[in-house]
């Protein structure tokens, strides 16, 4: 057990754009807007960064302009 380890919650920053430009055209048409309820709306602005040991990329809707978060899980970032 790592009971007394405490939990990351800094953000660690990632540069989003040294991603595939057709991974980064990917990340920021394929996106979900909570205020929209709305798949696909795209995002702008995007910011990439880890935090919980997670990549999550976080932009702002191109509809409304409400912040946009995509989770990226494991198999988003393996390359095979
Ligand atoms: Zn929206």
């Amino acid at each position: 057990m790592m009971i007394d380890q405490k939990m990351n919650e800094k953000r660690v920053p990632r540069d989003f754009h040294a991603r595939d430009p057709e991974e980064q055209r990917l990340f920021l048409t394929d996106t979900w807007c909570d205020h929209c309820q709305q798949l696909g709306l795209g995002m702008r602005d995007p910011e990439e960064y880890e935090l919980f040991g997670m990549i999550f990329i976080e932009g702002k809707c191109c509809r409304c302009g409400e912040a946009v978060l995509t989770e990226l899980t494991e198999d988003d970032f393996d390359d095979e």
